[in-house]
């Protein structure tokens, strides 16, 4: 009847409302501790680079790496970046993480500079908050300043949402970072807005096309057209093309026919240490 309803009604809601406090405290409490783990690993430098290279669709030519972040804790457990990349981006903690980023890769780009040939950039990918920091440009010329790097060992990654947040504002930092002589690329590009209009607006110089573009090209012939499309609307704006992601020698041939001017990807090499680049760059000098 209908107060027997009623009460079925009262105690679902209170179940659910119960069963929703309680998740919502289990993921508030795994946030803080994410939070604190995280601070730990600030202060403990848990982190690391590893370096994964870029290398030319036909000869193979390694013309530069990007550096990614690792988090190994003490017992040796090791938390990738899309686990820890997001929170961080939420809770604040990226700014500290983004800038050792920063500083070691810059620290690693000078060490290399001796070895490495003329047109070699270490790649960094920029947090969105970063991006928002007022005196970006002004604390990145000083570190390049500090460790006595010349601007053009360095690129920076961007996501199209990072650019799609103030247009503006990002073509202005943009521009002023690559007066520097600092390298822009538009990373995953394909996974966000991928307006291919606005892209003639943007000052970069490299365009990344996203790993999950790359795994369809065998399966779509109009993913295919739309990879060949922005190729070819790159090189008319004098934009160079990666493809991330490239695991096969089918998709290396693939993408060469369709003139990509370089791949990343487990087919030539996974990121590895800092140390096992420069043999990379001596054996295919
Ligand atoms: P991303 O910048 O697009 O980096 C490429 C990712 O694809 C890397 O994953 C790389 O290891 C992986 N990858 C490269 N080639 C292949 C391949 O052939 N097959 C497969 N399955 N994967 C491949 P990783 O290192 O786990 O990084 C994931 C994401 O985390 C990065 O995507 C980037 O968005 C973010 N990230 C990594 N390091 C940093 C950092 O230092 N700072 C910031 N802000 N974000 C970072
Ligand atoms: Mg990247
Ligand atoms: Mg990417
Ligand atoms: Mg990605």
């Amino acid at each position: 009847d209908a107060d027997m309803a009623m009460y079925h009604a009262k105690a679902k809601g209170r179940n659910n409302y119960q069963f929703f406090a309680k998740e919502l405290a289990v993921l508030s409490s795994h946030r803080l501790s994410l939070r604190n783990k995280l601070k730990t690993a600030i202060e403990e430098e848990q982190f690391s680079l590893v370096y994964q290279p870029k290398v030319t669709t036909k000869e193979n030519r390694i013309v530069g790496v990007e550096a990614l972040i690792r988090w190994t804790l003490p017992d040796g457990q090791v938390t990738p970046p899309n686990e820890f990349i997001p929170a961080a981006e939420d809770n604040g903690l990226i700014l500290p993480i983004s800038n050792w980023v920063f500083e070691e890769a810059i620290k690693q780009a000078k060490a290399w500079e001796s070895s490495a040939p003329s047109y070699f950039t270490v790649a960094v990918n920029m947090s969105a908050r970063q991006f928002q920091q007022p005196d970006l440009v002004e604390s990145l010329m000083a570190l390049l300043a500090k460790y006595e790097l010349p601007a053009r060992f360095l690129e920076i990654e961007i996501t199209e949402s990072m650019v799609m947040e103030d247009v503006e504002s990002a073509i202005r930092v943009l521009a002023r970072l690559r007066r520097l002589g600092i390298r822009i690329a538009i990373d995953d590009f394909g996974t966000g807005y991928s307006s291919l209009g606005y892209l003639k607006s943007l000052p970069i110089d490299c365009l990344k096309i996203d790993k999950r573009f790359v795994d369809e090209l065998f399966k779509s012939k109009a993913d295919r057209a739309l990879v060949s499309t922005i190729i070819y609307l790159s090189h008319v704006m004098g934009v160079q093309v990666v493809a991330e992601g490239v695991e096969t020698e089918e998709a290396l041939k693939l993408l060469d026919d369709m003139t990509c001017d370089l791949i990343q990807g487990y087919y030539f090499s996974k990121p590895v240490q800092a140390e096992e680049i420069v043999q990379m760059l001596e054996k295919h000098r």
